[in-house]
């Protein structure tokens, strides 16, 4: 009765589109650019809009601009000069009995005298340019052919589907019919959908208005038939949430599964800690008491250092919420266990800022730290007072491991042939800045190490849910405490000199400042580029000294640029967004972004967490010369919350997953249903009966 969804390869939907009666191999052609390859490609192609053809506006009661569909007999036809240019365009007039339309092309091709001829009936969609006289431009058009198959196409709410040049509306439409018709029966539960939820058999495609009202979820078949020809608009989105549930369980299906065999083919290593012996005295030397969100966390993370299987978690905390001290306990559990650890940071700038940080926390422990970046390295030489070596370390089947050790690097960890021996955990921070490859890259350099992956770029949960589905989840939701305010501001460049006197000021009272430009070098976009004003900032700030910061430094460079503004020798940092990530100076309370409308909102966001890292009052100052009313909007929710969740979620809705997560997440998979910045409910629904069904088959 139930298909599972492994045999859909011998499913009747698998066929070729060319099994419909009415496709050759130019319609083939014409489908194939469109993606659409076998029946039930075709089947799942989305309608992009539907028409309501059940009661036509006249053509007299058009409105100026505002979009209709009208239905009308062509009158006039044919090629016309335009007065002023003599180009040919393609007009043809239409008249439904009250009123006349005259529908322009600005090309004319041969095929359209053919196709608007004279005593012709067609269906017009598209909005008035003009009603003096009546005219719309490149109107999108349907003939209505008297005939056996209208109920197709009018008189119903008719779906409009993507389409590709040579294929109608009409004819897709069509196609669509014909595979229903010949194909609907086939179309089967996937796994576990049908079973877990309240279906209605076909008969009750009747009776749906009625079942509507009892959160109603049509079979798999109905859904299908109703995304292309609806009774009504509401049975569009019944039939999408349908649909999207089935992309989401089929993906949830696959994270479980993975999640499962991986936790089957491991064996934990046992690194849960030995009584605090390292833990205790870092936490006392630290000089500040950890935020119970940080505590309630590494309960989190030592259950699972000392469970079963090996830990798979990621960390969520808003910049500034302190992941590093959780991870540096972490370290050292696994330290204490007599297992090394590995730390992976995405720039060379916050690797050495944790080299310095780790290096100073760790080294009275006598826990040896090492360096491993593209243009450093520190030595190998054998630490002489490492008390780790004569850890009581777990069982080994060789009897002897080498001295745990922690070793801090960037993506030049994964060099092949570096080895990290004895490798217990592997702590990735920033992780949004790699791809899971790189993760899985890292991992493998030991036997089944831990893993703990942090990001502070706050992931909307329908993305989290998706992407990191094979991941725990902590959250870090508390900030540590006398964190001075961050107050934010949009401005006009026109304020810039104010903005200039204001920064000023701050400096002069001690504090530190970030500019931040999006650009290295200028081009034609028109955006202000470091290198460019790095002269003329300088002159603007004297006496203060002003630092350059770019991704384009020799290393040498960007360590000097940093440490100058650390130790407070420079009082202004100028950068690109390559301080987005991680950077921690807690004396700079202002972040000045110019162009900052060539930034998302989580990556505001991200800078702005470069303050109000100290007890001062902070101010962040965003200048765009924003024309639209939408990027008025976007920095809006800048300066009403701190939450960079409902941050990210307002991203998410503007820019899209995409553009959200960067490319390096390109393995976001493609929904044709599922509507990532909506549909959390229904991914938490498709979780739910994911889980159900990978453990009913796991028995
Ligand atoms: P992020 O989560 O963005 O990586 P960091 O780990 O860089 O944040 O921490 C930000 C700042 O807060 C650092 O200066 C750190 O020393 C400080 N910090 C972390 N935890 C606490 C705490 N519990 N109390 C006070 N300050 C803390
Ligand atoms: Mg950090």
């Amino acid at each position: 009765m139930v298909a599972p969804q492994n045999q859909l390869a011998t499913s009747p939907l698998t066929q070729s589109v060319t099994s419909l009666w009415g496709v050759g191999p130019e319609r083939a052609a014409q489908l194939a650019r469109l993606d659409i390859h076998t029946i039930e490609d075709l089947l799942l192609h989305k309608p992009r809009r539907y028409e309501d053809r059940r009661k036509f506006l006249t053509i007299a009661d058009l409105k100026l601009k505002e979009a209709a569909t009208v239905r009308g007999k062509i009158i006039a036809a044919g090629v016309k000069r335009w007065r002023k240019s003599q180009r040919a365009i393609f007009e043809c007039v239409l008249d439904d009995g009250t009123a006349r339309l005259h529908c322009r092309w600005w090309q004319s091709y041969p095929w359209m005298e053919e196709y608007y001829t004279v005593g012709r009936e067609f269906l017009v969609f598209g909005k008035p340019e003009s009603l003096r006289p009546r005219t719309m431009d490149h109107a999108e058009t349907e003939p209505i052919e008297p005939g056996e198959d209208e109920f197709i196409h009018v008189n119903r709410l008719a779906p409009i589907h993507p389409l590709t040049d040579g294929l109608t509306a009409r004819v897709m439409r069509t196609l669509v019919w014909r595979a229903l018709e010949k194909f609907e029966a086939q179309i089967t539960e996937p796994n576990c959908v049908g079973q877990a939820s309240r279906l209605s058999p076909s008969s009750e495609i009747q009776s749906q208005r009625q079942a509507r009202r009892l959160s109603y979820v049509p079979t798999r078949a109905n859904a299908v038939h109703m995304i292309h020809f609806p009774e009504e608009q509401a049975d569009v989105e019944i039939a999408r949430q349908r649909l999207a549930l089935d992309e989401f369980v089929e993906l949830q299906i696959q994270i479980q599964q993975r999640r499962r065999n991986f936790e089957a083919k491991s064996k934990a290593l046992p690194c849960g800690g030995d009584n605090n012996r390292l833990i205790k005295p870092f936490l006392t030397a630290l000089g500040f008491k950890l935020t119970g969100a940080q505590t309630k966390v590494l309960r989190e993370i030592r259950a699972d250092l000392g469970g079963a299987h090996p830990m798979r978690r990621l960390l969520q905390g808003d910049v500034g919420s302190g992941k590093t001290a959780v991870a540096a306990c972490a370290a050292l559990m696994a330290l204490e266990s007599g297992f090394s650890v590995a730390l992976m940071a995405p720039t060379e700038i916050l690797t050495e800022q944790h080299y310095a940080n780790f290096s100073r926390w760790f080294e009275s422990l006598g826990v040896r730290v090492e360096l491993q970046t593209g243009n450093k390295k520190t030595s190998n030489i054998q630490h002489p007072t490492s008390n780790i070596e004569r850890t009581r370390s777990a069982p080994s089947a060789i009897g002897h491991r080498p001295s745990a050790i922690l070793t801090i690097g960037t993506h030049a960890l994964l060099t092949s042939g570096f080895d990290l021996p004895n490798l217990g955990l592997v702590v990735i921070d920033e992780q949004h800045k790699f791809g899971v490859a790189q993760r899985e890259q890292l991992v493998r350099k030991g036997n089944y190490p831990h893993l703990l992956v942090m990001t502070a770029t706050p992931i909307p949960r329908t993305l989290g849910l998706t992407l990191y589905g094979d991941l725990d989840v902590s959250v870090i939701d508390e900030l540590p405490p006398g964190r001075g305010q961050v107050k934010t501001f949009v401005r006009t460049s026109d304020m810039l000199p104010k903005v200039m006197e204001f920064i000023r000021q701050r400096l002069t009272e001690g504090r530190q400042a970030y500019v931040v430009y999006p650009r290295v070098e200028e081009n034609a976009d028109g955006l202000k580029a470091v290198t460019k004003e790095f002269e003329n900032l300088k002159k603007l700030l004297a006496p203060f000294r002003v630092g350059l910061l770019h991704g384009r430094l020799a290393a040498r460079d960007k360590d000097e640029a940093m440490s100058a503004f650390r130790a407070n020798t420079a009082s202004v940092l100028l950068a690109t967004s390559l301080i987005e990530v991680g950077v921690d100076v807690p004396n700079a309370t202002v972040m000045l972004i110019e162009n900052a409308e060539a930034f998302g909102l989580a990556q505001l966001h991200q800078l702005r967490g470069r303050i109000g890292r100290g007890a001062h009052e902070s101010f962040c100052i965003l200048i765009a010369d924003a024309k639209s009313a939408e990027s008025r909007q976007r920095f809006k929710v800048l300066e009403e919350t701190s939450d960079g969740f409902r941050i990210a979620e307002a991203d998410l809705k503007l820019r899209g997953p995409g553009e959200l997560l960067g490319q390096q997440q390109s393995g976001l998979p493609r929904f044709r249903f599922g509507d990532l910045t909506s549909d959390l409910d229904l991914i938490h629904k498709a979780r739910d009966l994911a889980a159900q069904c990978v453990q009913k088959e796991a028995k």
